[in-house]
């Protein structure tokens, strides 16, 4: 047996930019659906777009997601996200993407820091680095993983009692590196990272790309296996996302913030279609701008 204690927030409105104009996308199990999803799985949420700010959520939304952390081992948990072998190559990648915009590489955040797979490069750029992470399972890890760099302090918080205990301090770099998608808030988060921004500084977020071309793949193959499904978002199984975003959102919110869009790209390297079909469509995504992941660069608005 199995319980699964859920606190779920029901919305009749866009939980990021209140809108009454949303749609549901269809059922998401709590495991993998593959192209014949009538079968597989025991419960399912539903999936819900905004069509004021394209924000795809979860609806019902699970609220209490600090269950799911707790509960998961936290290396099955990171080898399905980044493997050991392109976390070097996205690290060098981030860099070129960020660094002409970076003013200092004075002291940086690293917001939903995991396990401490980025922090450790985090660490060897910049004089001074925080790390929070706010599960308890991942930080014993975080702990151990960084006890050897003296240029980070970590501290287990979620964002808000970090904000809240630390009113004074300013980062250059507020790192938030696959982390929105997983809280029931981000608007919140990425205000709490607004405040603790210096004037100059720069706010790096990553999440999923719900304009991503697998689903366009994967919705053709559910219209004909599967109607009522939808592929996106994961609110019920690893990796746990409650939302998935396009650069429509974050035109929407970084006007609602007041910060400014200094940068946007999607990610095309991974597809996760079979090995012959992997190659045209890596391809086409970066043809069309529709990679897996959004990264986008912030600032506060002059
Ligand atoms: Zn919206």
């Amino acid at each position: 047996m199995h319980t699964l204690r859920l606190l779920l927030n029901f919305y009749s409105q866009c939980p990021v930019c209140k809108s009454k104009k949303v749609k549901n996308l269809g059922l998401r199990y709590d495991g993998s659906q593959g192209l014949f999803p009538c079968a597989k799985g025991h419960i399912a949420l539903s999936g819900y777009k905004c069509l004021n700010c394209d924000t795809v959520f979860s609806n019902p939304m699970p609220i209490n997601t600090q269950l799911f952390y707790e509960s998961e081992n936290p290396l099955e948990y990171f080898d399905t996200i980044l493997t050991k072998d392109d976390i070097n190559q996205r690290w060098k990648s981030i860099v070129e993407f960020v660094q002409e915009h970076l003013k200092s590489w004075g002291n940086a955040l690293d917001v939903g820091a995991g396990i401490g797979l980025l922090t450790q490069f985090l660490a060897q750029e910049f004089a001074e680095v925080i790390a929070i992470e706010p599960s308890r399972t991942f930080f014993k890890m975080l702990k151990e993983n960084l006890h050897n760099e003296n240029n980070i302090r970590v501290s287990q918080n979620t964002f808000e009692e970090f904000s809240q205990n630390n009113t004074t301090i300013q980062f250059d770099f507020i790192f938030i590196h696959e982390v929105l998608e997983h809280v029931p808030n981000p608007i919140e988060l990425l205000s709490f990272a607004k405040n603790m921004l210096r004037e100059n500084g720069i706010i790096y977020v990553c999440v999923p790309n719900n304009r991503w071309l697998t689903y366009d793949i994967v919705k053709l193959a559910y219209s004909l296996t599967g109607r009522c499904f939808t592929p996106h978002l994961a609110p019920l199984h690893p990796p746990f996302h409650l939302y998935e975003f396009s650069k429509r959102t974050f035109r929407y919110i970084a006007s609602t913030l007041n910060l400014e869009v200094v940068a946007m790209r999607t990610r095309t390297e991974r597809t996760y279609v079979p090995g012959l079909l992997h190659s045209p469509v890596k391809f086409l995504s970066k043809l069309l701008d529709k990679g897996y992941e959004v990264e986008v660069i912030l600032k506060k608005s002059t």
